[in-house]
């Protein structure tokens, strides 16, 4: 029993511990990698609209720094808790790891549901929340970022309140930040551009012809959208979304530009259609090439991976299977070709490194550049992570998994424990 323990903490330790079986790692280092650097509990007040002082619980996992800064998403949700942020960070380790990149995970958030409070009380937490973490993050220690419930002009709060403590404009404390803000061209569209790519690098060595393949996409946020605007340029049918306000099915394919436009405008697809409304329980197992889930972790249970009929899952999200789940995708016998999340999601830090490099350096990338070494990096893990799959007899996750976990593994003996 730890701080951390629950559910999606127990999935982040259950997945290790199949790592570290597979690398058959001595018991007595596995705590020191699995087990999160530290962890920070804020409390947040704000004066609400109406006068009254309201207060949020904040928190900030930094998993390890053995690579470098930490590195990770700030979300903003009612379900946020210790145990969901440290798996999360814990999960940033192994993917920022597989893709090469110098950095530990980290993850934050604040249990709050940013639909019910109001934009200048969501300023207020945020420019609170950043205050509060100013002794432990810093731009050679700690790189926040967005994740659910954040946004571009989240990062720009943060940004600018931990700037005006320094007395000096330090644009490289956070990333996915406003263009306008020391952002990069191309972050905003990074995670979803980077899975479609990467299903869409699948469906060309399953042979599936593009134009006649269909998608669906759990969830509409920032990496949903992206990702199925990104699918149907590609000229696949997205015949289902969702996200939390309810679903919509068209089996000629959705016309997904005018669904993202209304999402931008009004937060949500709800409202889009009355006609081509569907089932929310029904969107997972919906029959298609690619499945994209883009929301909550833990949604592919082993129930809905016995029915699903998808060829491809290209996990958007961060841990949406379950290692129940997993364990039934690794028998059945028509092989669905999964993308595991730590690299199908991964174009998003790999977009946040570009955006810290250029801060750092003041020297700012086309967004051409920024798109192409994105994919060469996404390429790259690919290709380590399927050889590694196909040489040991092992799945696409552990593969993916046990790379990153190697690479934190090696680094933490070469550096040996102080003192
Ligand atoms: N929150 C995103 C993730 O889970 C991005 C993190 C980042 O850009 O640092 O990968």
């Amino acid at each position: 029993m730890s701080v951390y323990s629950g559910p999606v903490f127990d999935m982040a330790a259950q997945q290790f511990g199949v790592i570290a079986d597979y690398l058959a790692i001595p018991f007595d280092e596995r705590d020191r990698l699995l087990l999160p650097k530290r962890a920070i509990t804020v409390s947040c007040p704000i004066h609400r609209d109406d006068g009254s002082v309201a207060v949020f619980e904040g928190y900030r996992v930094q998993h390890h720094l053995t690579l470098g800064p930490t590195k990770g998403g700030t979300r903003f949700a009612p379900s946020v808790d210790i145990g969901e942020i440290a798996a999360l960070a814990i999960w940033m380790s192994w993917k920022c790891a597989l893709v090469g990149l110098p950095y530990g995970g980290a993850k934050g958030g604040i249990r709050v549901d940013p639909a019910l409070i109001s934009r200048r009380e969501l300023e207020g937490l945020s420019r609170r929340y950043m205050q509060e973490m100013i002794p432990f993050v810093g731009p050679h220690t700690d790189v926040m970022a967005p994740d659910m419930g954040t946004n571009e002009q989240v990062m720009a709060w943060f940004m600018d309140t931990y700037s005006m403590y320094q007395g000096q404009t330090i644009t490289e404390i956070v990333t996915g930040k406003p263009v306008s803000s020391g952002g990069t061209l191309g972050r905003r569209e990074a995670t979803g551009r980077g899975v479609a790519y990467l299903a869409r690098r699948v469906l060309n060595h399953l042979a599936i012809d593009l134009a006649g393949a269909t998608a669906v996409v759990q969830g509409f946020g920032n990496v949903g959208s992206y990702a199925a605007l990104e699918l149907h340029n590609f000229g696949l049918k997205v015949i289902g979304v969702n996200d939390h306000t309810g679903a919509l099915y068209d089996g000629a394919g959705l016309d997904i530009p005018a669904l993202a436009r209304h999402a931008a405008i009004h937060g949500s697809i709800a409202g889009y259609s009355s006609e081509l409304q569907y089932d929310p329980a029904e969107v997972l197992t919906l029959r298609c090439d690619v499945l994209v889930p883009a929301a909550l972790e833990r949604v592919i249970d082993e129930n809905i991976a016995e029915n699903l009929r998808c060829r491809v899952l290209a996990e958007g999200a961060n841990g949406p299977t379950t290692p129940a789940a997993d364990r039934v995708l690794d028998q059945r016998q028509d092989e669905i070709f999964v993308i595991p999340d730590i690299l199908c999601n991964s174009g998003g830090v790999v977009v946040s490194y570009f955006e810290w490099v250029q801060d750092l350096q003041q020297l700012f990338w086309e967004e051409e550049e920024v798109t192409r070494r994105e994919y060469q990096i996404l390429d790259r893990a690919f290709d380590l992570m399927v050889k590694r799959a196909r040489q040991d007899g092992v799945s696409h996750r552990t593969a993916a998994m046990a790379i990153g976990v190697e690479k934190v593994r090696a680094a933490k003996l070469t550096r040996g424990l102080f003192p």
